[in-house]
């Protein structure tokens, strides 16, 4: 039976409840922005007891259908004050949904500063100490936990680094991977900083005993499952050692520095001199040189075919970091000047061993370094000071509270962001769907709401222009595909072979309807997707958004961008006209 698991933390007590009827097709973002819309006052504060964070498996997470172990995370931003869904893949998220638990609630506050543990098992959900765990980096603690609670087979883990303890606005909620690296981020938006607000350092989840994730017509679902399958493993960028599996996602490096695009020293810039040092290509020949083996992408979550996630190894060979995504090379490399891979691998682990956003600390430093903090390519200094953030310093504090509040400490006009979330790694002066997409957001400047970079860079579901501006209805399109894949629960690369193989993007269809029983044909992906948006939308505009905040820095419209010499010169009423108002 689908249920609701609520945790408050107010006085640590846990109940499940019946997934109420008007849920019963909802799951991942539709089912937490839906909560969310419904139950959070948006004009509460994110860091205050009003405030609740949600957790929803997708659609078919939990079953066999392929890449898709993602978790949707859900709550009111620190970051941004508006709405937000976050979601990472990780094997947590097949463990609820096998558990029958449709959406785990978060809610309350404890009067005390007290951190606690919560398990979540079939039966509900019980309540430890957490406080020995606190102050530490997350690859200490992680293997404590697992040892303490069954291991690695019994559960998965969530929780929260020091950045999520002292409520800094840059800090993520980390899932393990399947080797129990505290590594897989939800990682946008300082949700992490709203389970710090509610003394929630863990929550661990054990399916002991849980049953297969039922199927309402598995025919159906076994059609729609092979359908996808095979459209995975025949794209060139998702087919096994197709580009995502041999060079991981940073093999978009070289692609968008070529295209000009390529944020650099804090977005003055739209190539990169050193982007060649940082690429895909430049971390599979250094982990061949270093380990000898040319096979080190792996899946980093159950029953992903794709299997993009990459391992950086130090010169002796040992690991150093997991995983360096294009996101991340980008905003700790290109966009700070540092083309050191060992030590763009060094922030992120550093980011991830604090619990915080890669692209947010990138975007922070590199604002920090125009402010005057650092010289732009000086890799022993930005490392240094993000080890200010984890000791939360002053200064550490002003850094996780994001690029903006860095910006206005260091009197910095170009802070690239959007309602106060740091633009991620696709200048949109040189691309202007995402730019648009940045700009009409929910969630701020957030390139996962609309990839539009497939068909105006990549060529999939077509070749557009990228300095063409007339994008309303694509970047439309997409956010509305998007917000329903972000429901399936399958990972955002399968929009690559979907969008340009027909019988994938059917597949997709099938499978949510042979687990929910339901006769969803390819209209309902755009129904489905604009009821998300209009949820996450009211959401905002009670908590006070109007179009006047749908727009980029006004820096972008004078200051033209190399090689292009592009301005962003999309009108107002084009942007405004994406959702027509
Ligand atoms: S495609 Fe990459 S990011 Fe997506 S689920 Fe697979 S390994 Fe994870």
């Amino acid at each position: 039976m689908d249920r609701i698991l609520r945790v408050d933390m107010t006085d640590r007590t846990a109940a499940l409840e019946p997934l109420p009827k008007r849920y019963k097709q909802r799951a991942g973002r539709w089912l937490t922005s839906s909560i969310v819309h419904d139950e959070v006052p948006a004009t509460c504060h994110p860091l205050g007891p009003n405030n609740k964070i949600v957790f929803s498996p997708g659609i078919v997470t939990g079953t066999s259908s392929p890449t898709s172990s993602r978790i949707s995370v859900g709550g009111k931003s620190p970051l941004t004050g508006t709405i937000k869904e976050a979601n990472a893949g990780t094997g947590w998220g097949r463990r609820l949904a096998r558990l029958g638990i449709r959406a785990l609630v978060v809610e309350g506050q404890p009067k005390e500063d007290d951190f606690w543990l919560v398990k979540v098992a079939a039966d509900g959900a019980t309540f430890e100490p957490a406080g020995e765990w606190t102050g530490k980096k997350l690859s200490e603690v992680y293997p404590e936990v697992f040892s303490k609670h069954g291991g690695e087979k019994a559960i998965d883990v969530c929780s929260i680094g020091v950045a999520g303890e002292r409520r800094m606005a840059a800090s993520g909620v980390c899932f393990n991977d399947q080797e129990g690296r505290p590594s897989r981020y939800a990682g946008r938006g300082g949700l992490g900083a709203v389970l710090g607000s509610k003394g929630l350092k863990f929550l661990v989840v054990d399916d002991t005993g849980a049953s297969d994730v039922p199927i309402a017509d598995p025919e159906r679902f076994d059609e729609g499952r092979r359908k996808m399958a095979a459209a995975l493993n025949e794209h060139a960028i998702t087919k096994p050692k197709g580009a995502l599996n041999s060079y991981g996602t940073a093999v978009l490096v070289n692609i968008i520095n070529e295209a000009g695009a390529l944020p650099t020293h804090n977005f003055r810039l739209g190539r990169f001199e050193g982007a060649a040092k940082i690429a895909g290509e430049a971390i599979f020949q250094g982990n061949k040189e270093r380990t000898g083996s040319e096979l080190y992408n792996h899946a980093c979550s159950p029953g992903c075919i794709i299997r993009c996630s990459n391992t950086w190894h130090r010169a002796d060979g040992s690991e150093h970091t997991s995983c360096l995504e294009y996101e991340s090379a980008w905003a700790l490399g290109a966009n700070c000047g540092i083309d050191d891979l060992d030590q763009v691998a060094e922030l992120n682990q550093l980011c991830n061993e604090y619990g915080l956003d890669t692209i947010e600390v990138g975007g922070t430093l590199a604002v920090a370094m125009e402010g005057g903090v650092a010289r732009f390519g000086d890799g022993r200094r930005a490392i240094e000071l993000v080890h200010e953030i984890g000791r939360a310093t002053p200064l550490g504090r002003i850094l996780g509270s994001g690029a903006l509040v860095t910006g206005k400490a260091f009197g910095v006009e170009r802070v690239p962001h959007v309602k106060g979330q740091n633009m991620p790694a696709y200048e949109p002066r040189a691309i202007k769907g995402i730019g648009m997409t940045y700009a009409v957001s929910t969630m701020g400047a957030d390139h996962t709401s609309g990839y539009t970079i497939a068909p105006e860079i990549l060529g999939v579901s077509g070749k557009l222009d990228p300095l063409n501006p007339d994008k309303a209805e694509l970047t439309r399109n997409f956010q509305y595909a998007t917000a329903f894949i972000d429901t399936t629960g399958h990972c955002l690369f399968i929009a690559f072979a979907i969008l340009d193989i027909a019988a994938g993007f059917e597949g997709m269809i099938n499978e949510c309807n042979g687990v929910l029983g339901t006769e969803w044909i390819d209209d309902d992906v755009t129904r489905i997707g604009k009821e998300i948006l209009d949820l996450e939308r009211e959401f905002n505009r009670r908590a006070g958004f109007t179009k006047l905040d749908d727009r980029l820095p006004e820096f972008m419209t004078r200051e033209t961008l190399p090689p292009h010499d592009a301005v962003w010169d999309v009108p107002d009423r084009v942007i405004d006209s994406v959702f027509g108002r």
